[in-house]
């Protein structure tokens, strides 16, 4: 166990703090080192904040796109890229003012400014591109990214959509803030992340500002189009934004009320609710097959269920703050969440969380479901198979009745307290339960997630 995830870390800081020898500052990495898409992210910079402002039009599909980065060199910086599909076209790109010659390389926009970046210094590149943008399809076979919809656009990211639509360093250890000014015709709405700021029109058209003013990796990010009814309240403490397509108003009437008694829940238990806004997204998108975590504001291809609703909302702890640093290690977000979706189940007395670990634990020896083990599904394609989401849960409850109610709690809340808006892996999580129970676990921790085959209770 150990091992595997020392050669892990070695493999994902190796690639991207490349010292700068040279006197005129030496490329950033293409990649940020992840196993799984190792074009993901580029390495020599640190992006801070996204100033999105895309102007977008649904007959058509043309989004015409500014996108303002201030980042941070970590490295004396000659060249660096950004990662845009190669579909996009980019007009002109300016590094602090000045124009800067880019060249294309697959999905790598590469920068060159006028003259090298030193070590430690922000500055901000502007991307100024429009183009006719589409999804991915992902390893899996899903699609992710701008996927169009009959009156506008399912924007979900997770793992390689973010892409699609703009310019940025795309792999999840690097968060940024954001600002998203979309500009869309009247009879549409523009929904992202987190708080909304403003709604203007002129001429026909309306441009909708949000605000997400918490960490956010690229992956979390949407702007989803479409016509919604768009609602900005207060319930309980939160402030809660929704967007129901009227399509399937009959089926979320009470869709903004069902937040706060779940984050309530939850809050008892992880810890506080790591966002200014919260709310949710409902579109008619029946053929996208998987609802996501965006960040403050989970996106529903269809009216979601109770256990649905409870586990997106769980993912703003685990998966939204508390992020993990590579695809790999995707079972800190899913295992996380499907846990909740137990919690919450119980707590409104639908069943136990025994009943839901015994569902899985049913599963027969021989069952391919065991045959992956929890922490590393293999490749990008098996990231979001069952064994990611339900052995990872049922490690968690394992955990659990090995460390008592007690310690088990304790270890979740310090993880979203110590992780808050960060990023952290798997031995780190291992590290934590074996520091705040005083057990060793790692025979545990063997068995559930790194071993095939199904552990014994
Ligand atoms: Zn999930």
């Amino acid at each position: 166990m150990k091992r595997l995830l020392a050669l892990a870390a070695a493999a994902f800081i190796s690639l991207p703090l490349t010292p700068a020898v040279a006197l005129g500052g030496s490329p950033g990495a293409p990649g940020a080192g992840d196993p799984y898409f190792p074009d993901q992210g580029n390495g020599g910079y640190d992006a801070g904040h996204y100033d999105l402002a895309l102007d977008y039009d649904p007959s058509s599909n043309v989004l015409t796109g500014v996108a303002a980065v201030t980042a941070r060199a970590t490295q004396a910086l000659s060249r660096f890229d950004l990662d845009l599909v190669a579909t996009l076209s980019v007009r002109s790109v300016t590094v602090d003012g000045r124009a800067a010659a880019f060249t294309r390389s697959g999905s790598e926009l590469i920068v060159t400014p006028a003259a090298t970046l030193a070590s430690g210094r922000t500055f901000s590149v502007v991307v100024r591109y429009d183009g006719r943008p589409t999804y991915v399809l992902d390893p899996d076979g899903s699609r992710d990214g701008w996927i169009r919809t009959g009156d506008g656009v399912f924007n979900a990211n997770e793992p390689q959509g973010a892409m699609t639509w703009y310019p940025g360093n795309h792999h999840m250890t690097d968060k940024a803030t954001y600002r998203f000014a979309v500009t869309v015709p009247s009879t549409r709405v523009a929904v992202a992340n987190g708080d909304l700021v403003s709604r203007t029109t002129a001429g026909g058209r309306t441009t909708y500002v949000w605000d997400a003013r918490e960490p956010m990796a690229s992956y979390l990010a949407t702007v989803t189009i479409g016509k919604f009814r768009l609602t900005d309240t207060r319930v309980g403490g939160y402030r809660v934004i929704t967007a129901v397509d009227p399509k399937l108003a009959d089926k979320a009437t009470d869709f903004a009320e069902r937040h706060a008694p779940v984050l309530d829940y939850f809050s008892s238990l992880f810890g506080p609710y790591p966002f200014s806004s919260t709310g949710g997204i409902v579109d008619h998108a029946p053929n996208v097959g998987y609802a996501l975590e965006t960040q403050t504001r989970p996106i529903y291809p269809v009216a979601p269920s109770d256990s649905l609703l409870a586990h997106e909302l769980a993912h703003q702890w685990f998966g939204d703050s508390v992020t993990p640093t590579l695809w790999r290690d995707i079972w800190l977000n899913e295992g996380f969440a499907t846990y909740a979706e137990w919690l919450w189940l119980e707590k409104i007395g639908s069943r136990t969380v025994q009943t839901s670990f015994d569902g899985v634990y049913a599963k027969p020896a021989d069952d391919e479901f065991w045959q992956t083990p929890t922490a590393d599904p293999g490749d990008a394609a098996g990231l979001f198979h069952d064994p990611v989401y339900d052995r990872g849960a049922a490690t968690l409850h394992v955990l659990r009745r090995t460390v008592g109610d007690e310690a088990f709690f304790t270890i979740l809340r310090t993880w979203a307290s110590e992780h808050r808006y960060g990023n952290a892996d798997t031995a780190a999580f291992v590290a934590l339960a074996e520091r705040v129970s005083g057990k060793r676990l790692g025979p545990l921790f063997d068995a559930w997630l790194f071993q095939p085959g199904k552990p014994a209770l």
